[in-house]
């Protein structure tokens, strides 16, 4: 059975140049090891997401020339997130969080990379829970050593990264981490290739499949956890060197595209900032695609 690898937007705006290069690392990696493609709306948060992004989302990469073999969003896949949530809470591993941000920034330690590392304060707090309130998961307190296939071998603890993490935010949204990692499970995901401002999830994230997996397998359609081969891919960085985050990414490729400018000159102006083309050439989808392919 050939891989499934997914490109993963969250349609909180238009696509830019941040996600342009994620889809031509992932469908460099689909032609590399012969996988199916599959795209999925991150629409978790549906505080941020809005219909005409995701439309949006849906025309410019039709426009650009990017094809894939299966679709889904997220947002369909809520009632099952409830089971998923209802079943881990049932065998004690979700507890309710009424920490403010503010408390979690005194409270708790703060990572080299300015993150909570979140204590457990509210561990002993059972549901039903009448305040304003995250749902945390009890994270185990282990080592997970996993292997990027551009960056090399890491052993992280994600307990020790950030702690027990949400998995539904105060205002009641499933987070990113818990709908990804269902999401990567029930989608037969194999190939994982995103951004490397993501890396840090990976470990949290084989933690949280495993498990869910361990835990719903056999009551709900979930399967038995395999790892996904994972790789981060560089980003875009700007003149002075530094990385541009995704949120960072000034203007999104519609406006290059209202604009006048074409799918080639786009393509050619991103491989270019990425150091793939010494020149700021027009170049066709299916070369654009060889080229990152060339460096996987
Ligand atoms: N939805 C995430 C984003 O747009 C990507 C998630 C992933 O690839 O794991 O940043
Ligand atoms: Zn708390």
């Amino acid at each position: 059975m050939p891989g499934i690898i997914r490109f993963a937007p969250s349609p909180t705006g238009f696509l830019h140049e941040g996600h342009l290069l994620s889809a031509l690392y992932v469908w460099a990696a689909a032609k590399k090891w012969d996988l199916k493609i599959h795209l999925r709306i991150e629409d978790h948060d549906q505080g941020r997401a809005r219909k005409e992004y995701i439309d949006g989302i849906r025309e410019d990469l039709a426009w650009l020339g990017f094809k894939y073999d299966s679709e889904s969003i997220q947002s369909s896949h809520f009632n099952f997130f409830q089971n998923v949530l209802d079943k881990l809470t049932a065998k004690g591993f979700v507890y309710p969080c009424t920490c403010s941000r503010k408390q979690l920034q005194s409270e708790n330690p703060i990572s080299e990379t300015g993150e909570v590392i979140y204590q457990g304060k509210c561990r002993t707090q059972t549901a039903p829970c009448s305040e304003p309130h995250s749902l945390r998961i009890v994270i185990p307190d282990k080592v997970i050593n996993w292997h990027d296939e551009r960056l090399g071998d890491f052993s992280e603890n994600p307990k020790k990264q950030c702690g027990d993490f949400p998995i539904r935010d105060r205002d009641g949204f499933w987070t990113y981490q818990f709908a990804v990692c269902i999401d990567d499970l029930t989608e037969g995901i194999t190939h994982i290739v995103r951004g490397e401002d993501i890396r840090n999830s990976t470990a949290r994230q084989i933690a949280l499949s495993q498990l869910i997996s361990d835990t719903c397998q056999g009551d709900l359609p979930i399967p038995a956890y395999t790892r996904p081969l994972y790789l981060h891919h560089p980003l875009i960085v700007d003149s002075s060197g530094k990385k541009l985050s995704k949120r960072e990414h000034a203007y999104s490729l519609r406006q290059d595209k209202d604009a006048g400018k074409t799918a080639q000159e786009i393509l050619g102006q991103i491989l270019y900032k990425a150091g793939f083309l010494g020149n700021n050439t027009p170049i066709a989808l299916d070369q654009a695609i060889a080229i990152v392919a060339e460096s996987l």
